[in-house]
């Protein structure tokens, strides 16, 4: 181990007691150095004999409030002059030095004053600390001080002004600090009731089984009781959301354990400062109602993580409340999270009974992140609040600021400087008008907040986006640099990205769907790649999709596509009227296109088991296919599937490489005919796909002597999928590069757009 290091911790390391911390350490294990904040990270140079023990503890023994992200380590070459007595030295805010920090949800002692009736800020729902509260959703600009936030105000009332300025207060320069006499207030929309009457109102019409709508940190949250049927069968119809689950939140760690089983590093993420939501197995024991989530053996869960939720269940009024509320966002559907009053009164007053909102603005919309896990690491779906804007760090600096515009479909955008990469919180999608226009407020907001004027944008390939539109507008007002990313590469990039990996990678993009180089629906991609380009090797066998949109939802119209029509008339598929016109419009080259989405495959297939007909929400039927394949598993533990698949899985023709996926899902539909179970099935094409992936892998190695395997695209959230990919692909001794903090969806491509423009910058 080398004795002279410079350290560096990224995350949420500031404000949060991290310095003194770390000098405690050094002073404990004889180190000699400094520790010094600089703006998104935390730096220590160190030196001494026993930085091993040093460098593990800082990790193990970290601040409760604090969430390391990263920590870099090199050798200190340098001649500088270590102090012998460990210090903190006072950060000088350097040129290109800024840090935004993520909401920071409520922390133990604010939660205990809340509640302790001699405190002066008991039942107060603006509780916050130099630790916890509101960060990025109320600046306005930097740096962070109360008058360049929304918090700006609301002066303060002497009694917080002198917290604010005792360095010896858990309020020294907490921004948003305030008080009864000082702060915010709660109110009802369109209502007489303010403050505490407010408070209690919502409490009674949710206890009484009503619907309201909450504001919290980064939007609003339509909110009911989630043990009433009822209750969450009338927010689906006023939501027009038939399906598709519900987050809830619980009021406690103990509800959550008697509702769902909870991974050991599970209950961290829970209670940690960013509580986003996670998903848990529910319990078959538990009260949820059925209906928050149905048909799925997962459900959305997180605590309270601001005083207002810790109030919605425990305000002392004598009055007992139900343990879990849905809380969803508070959103039209397609449109972006509703920020503003206006905006509630005009979308969410229709779907509910009553709106509490409050007079502290929101600057920017943050939807709670939701993450699940794989390999016991954070495996995230949604990047939102608490993670934004907190930066990836990236293998190398680069020498020009870039802006990557993101994906069409759950779009966020980044924003590149240096060695970091800033995702945005999460936008939505950009079908809708309202999207695009929370795009450009949020990016304008985050160009100013984190000081990056981007040198040149990079949007996707796909000639008719709205995220192209805003792409190419900013590029000419800018008058800067556009370049065009292919879908996949970027998914493939942004793992490598994630990664810190930049040279040659196998990469396999399984995904909804992307336009290709040759204008052809892309999603079932293995692309050579690297950060200069890539070369497709292979995909999915491309099947016809006809018709459109109503394909990419009605899964059934896909298998009729590969299926021969004796079959398809077997299984039902489709009336035969319908059948007879998709037919027609193959036959004529109608309205259609080729494809090698593998979403789409998995719909089809799903379609083939009688799983599911049609997508009431993106990615429906894919997921009820992995729910049987893990079924199944589950039911049978390490017994063998006990029917083989005997195809030729991989075919090569003209140097590219095919997977028999078409031979695959007709062999699946014979063996339905012939009374196969649906399990052993949905099971057998997870496994076959993965021995797909891992062969065609091979066969590149062979060819390339590549020996790393990148997997991303949204359909790698089917954690199934991936274990039998990563499994498969590390037996035959391939390193593989998966996603963790960086959704392997389309929330993540910003990041591989944005290393794009970058690399092309600096060539
Ligand atoms: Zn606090
Ligand atoms: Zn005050
Ligand atoms: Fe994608």
């Amino acid at each position: 181990m080398l004795d002279r290091l410079q350290i560096r911790i990224y995350g949420i390391v500031q404000g949060v007691g991290f310095r003194p911390f770390v000098r405690r350490l050094a002073l404990k294990y004889g180190i000699r150095g400094t520790v010094c904040n600089k703006g998104s990270y935390v730096e220590i140079l160190a030196s001494g004999s026993r930085m091993q023990e040093f460098l593990s503890a800082i990790p193990e023994e970290a601040p409760e409030r604090s969430a390391i992200l990263k920590i870099r380590t090199r050798e200190l070459t340098e001649n500088v002059l270590l102090p012998e007595e460990f210090q903190i030295i006072e950060s000088e805010k350097d040129e290109g030095l800024v840090f935004v920090s993520p909401d920071i949800a409520t922390c133990p002692e604010c939660e205990k004053e809340l509640f302790n009736p001699k405190d002066r800020r008991y039942l107060h729902p603006f509780i916050n600390c130099t630790a916890c509260g509101p960060r990025l959703t109320i600046l306005d600009s930097m740096p962070y001080d109360r008058v360049r936030t929304s918090m700006g105000e609301f002066p303060m009332c002497p009694e917080c002004h002198r917290e604010y300025t005792d360095i010896a207060s858990r309020r020294y320069h907490a921004q948003p600090v305030c008080c009864r006499d000082c702060g915010p207030e709660l109110y009802l929309l369109n209502r007489p009731e303010r403050g505490d009457e407010a408070l209690k109102e919502i409490r009674r019409i949710i206890r009484t089984g009503g619907i309201v709508a909450i504001k919290g940190i980064g939007g609003f949250h339509l909110c009911c009781d989630g043990t009433c049927d009822e209750a969450v069968q009338r927010l689906r119809t006023l939501k027009h959301r038939p399906f598709k689950p519900f987050a809830v939140m619980m009021r406690d760690m103990e509800t959550v354990q008697r509702e769902c089983l909870v991974p050991e590093a599970a209950e961290t993420i829970l209670q940690g400062p960013q509580k986003p939501i996670l998903l848990l197995e529910k319990k078959e024991t538990g009260n949820l109602s059925p209906c928050l989530a149905p048909g799925n053996p997962s459900i959305g869960v997180m605590l309270p993580y601001t005083p207002v939720h810790m109030l919605l269940f425990r305000y002392p009024d004598g009055e007992s409340m139900p343990e879990v509320l849905v809380m969803t966002s508070g959103n039209p559907s397609g449109a972006p999270i509703c920020m503003t009053d206006e905006e509630a009164e005009k979308y969410l007053l229709p779907m509910c009974d009553a709106i509490l909102s409050n007079s502290r603005k929101i600057r920017i919309r943050a939807d709670d992140s939701v993450m699940s896990f794989y390999r016991n690491r954070p495996y995230m779906i949604r990047r939102s609040r608490g993670y934004a804007p907190l930066p990836t760090v990236l293998l190398k600096e680069y020498s020009h600021t870039v802006l990557g515009i993101g994906g069409e479909l759950k779009n966020t955008f980044a924003l590149l400087k240096g060695d970091m990469a800033y995702l945005s919180p999460y936008i939505g999608d950009m079908a809708d008008v309202r999207s695009v226009e929370a795009l450009h407020l949020a990016e304008a907001r985050m160009e100013q907040l984190l000081e990056i004027t981007p040198e040149c944008v990079t949007m996707d390939l796909h000639p008719k986006y709205n995220t192209g539109e805003v792409a190419r507008k900013l590029a000419k007002e800018k008058k800067i640099p556009l370049f065009e990313v292919q879908h996949h590469y970027a998914h493939i990039l942004s793992c490598m990205a994630e990664n810190e990996y930049m040279d040659p990678v196998i990469g396999i993009a399984f995904d909804g769907t992307g336009y290709g180089t040759d204008g052809t629906i892309w999603g079932g991609e293995i692309l050579l790649a690297d950060g200069e380009g890539f070369r497709r090797m292979g995909s999915i066998r491309p099947f016809i999709h006809a018709g459109g949109d109503k394909a990419s939802r009605e899964g059934w119209r896909i298998a009729v596509a590969m299926l021969p029509e004796e079959t398809t008339a077997e299984l039902e598929l489709g009336t035969p009227k319908e059948r007879a016109a998709l037919r027609f419009m193959m036959g004529n080259q109608v309205n259609t296109i080729p494809s090698t989405s593998v979403g789409r495959l998995f719909d089809g297939v799903s379609a083939v088991l009688g799983l599911k007909e049609r997508n009431s929400f993106e990615g429906e039927m894919s997921m009820q296919l992995q729910f049987e394949g893990e079924e199944e598993l589950r039911r049978r533990g390490d017994e063998p599937v006990g029917i083989h698949y005997e195809n030729q899985r991989i075919s090569e023709e003209e140097n590219f490489l095919y997977l028999e996926t078409e031979a695959l899902i007709q062999w699946i539909a014979e063996r339905k005919l012939a009374g196969e179970s649906s399990g052993k099935l949905a099971l057998l094409f997870h496994e076959v796909l993965a021995d797909m992936v891992s062969e065609a892998a091979l066969r590149i190695r062979e060819k390339t002597g590549v020996n790393v395997v990148a997997l991303s695209g949204g359909v790698f959230q089917n954690l199934l999928l991936l274990e039998m990919c990563q499994k498969r692909l590390e037996k035959n001794g391939f390193r593989v590069l998966t996603h963790s903090l960086v959704p392997a969806n389309d929330g993540g491509i910003a990041l591989g757009q944005a290393v794009y423009g970058a690399i092309q910058m600096d060539r």
